[in-house]
């Protein structure tokens, strides 16, 4: 033990210290560039690795589907990903799956309330080609359930918020407790997203809203 100490200090002395002042700098330039490398190449890393974790979790908790959809497996035997459905919503809610979310369905249409909701005009059930999605009536649409995230939602965190989710539920979908935390009444929400949208906190790629809507059947309960 009482060796090797020296031996280590030596060859650190003959990095730093050993050559004339030109080696020694292309070895600071290229010792600074391999850093520079790694940390980027780390980056990197992290962040495919995020992605691939919210794309895992998207997996898990299903993908939202237009209304008109009925069970997730009839709708992959038809769905064409023509798109046809993307393309006559007022709302811009639908758009392809991505890669990240699922490698099995990328390219098929999911709705997301990132900056709208769905207004349940139907249009995009009526221009289906294979009935992938079913030209169902507005009164029996059922599009997911939305679940408040308690470790997000304002209220649930001892904060106070606008309550913006529970005023603008059209189907009074959203209940108030005693300590003005949000509670979803599962058998009167469509999963038409307004909550979403109307939730003051702004999500990212990390992380979501205050309240989410997950597909009926998926693993999230409502
Ligand atoms: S019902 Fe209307 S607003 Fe909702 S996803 Fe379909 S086309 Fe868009
Ligand atoms: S998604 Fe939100 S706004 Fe729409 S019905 Fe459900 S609770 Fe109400």
């Amino acid at each position: 033990m009482s060796d090797q100490k020296p031996k280590h200090k030596a060859r650190i002395e003959r990095n730093e210290i050993v050559g004339d002042s030109n080696n020694s700098q292309h070895k600071e330039i290229s010792r600074r560039d391999v850093l520079k490398f790694i940390s980027v190449g780390l980056a990197v890393v992290a962040l495919s690795g995020s992605v691939r974790l919210a794309g895992l979790a998207q997996e898990r908790s299903g993908i939202l589907r237009p209304p008109g959809a009925m069970d997730e497996d009839h709708f992959r035997s038809l769905c064409l990903s023509c798109n046809k459905c993307q393309e006559v919503c007022p709302q811009e809610v639908i758009r392809p799956v991505k890669l990240t979310e699922s490698l099995e369905t990328a390219g098929s249409p999911t709705l997301s309330f990132a900056k709208n909701y769905c207004n349940l005009c139907m249009e995009c059930t009526k221009i289906c080609p294979t009935d992938a999605l079913l030209p169902i009536r507005q009164s029996e649409a059922r599009i997911g359930i939305a679940k408040v995230m308690a470790e997000r939602c304002a209220p649930w965190l001892g904060n106070s918020c606008g309550h913006g989710c529970a005023h603008s539920c059209p189907f009074d979908a959203i209940s108030m407790d005693g300590q003005n935390r949000p509670h979803i009444k599962s058998e009167l929400c469509v999963g038409c997203g307004i909550c979403v949208v109307a939730c003051s906190l702004s999500a990212n790629q990390f992380f979501t809203k205050g309240i989410v809507v997950f597909p009926i059947d998926s693993s999230e309960p409502g």
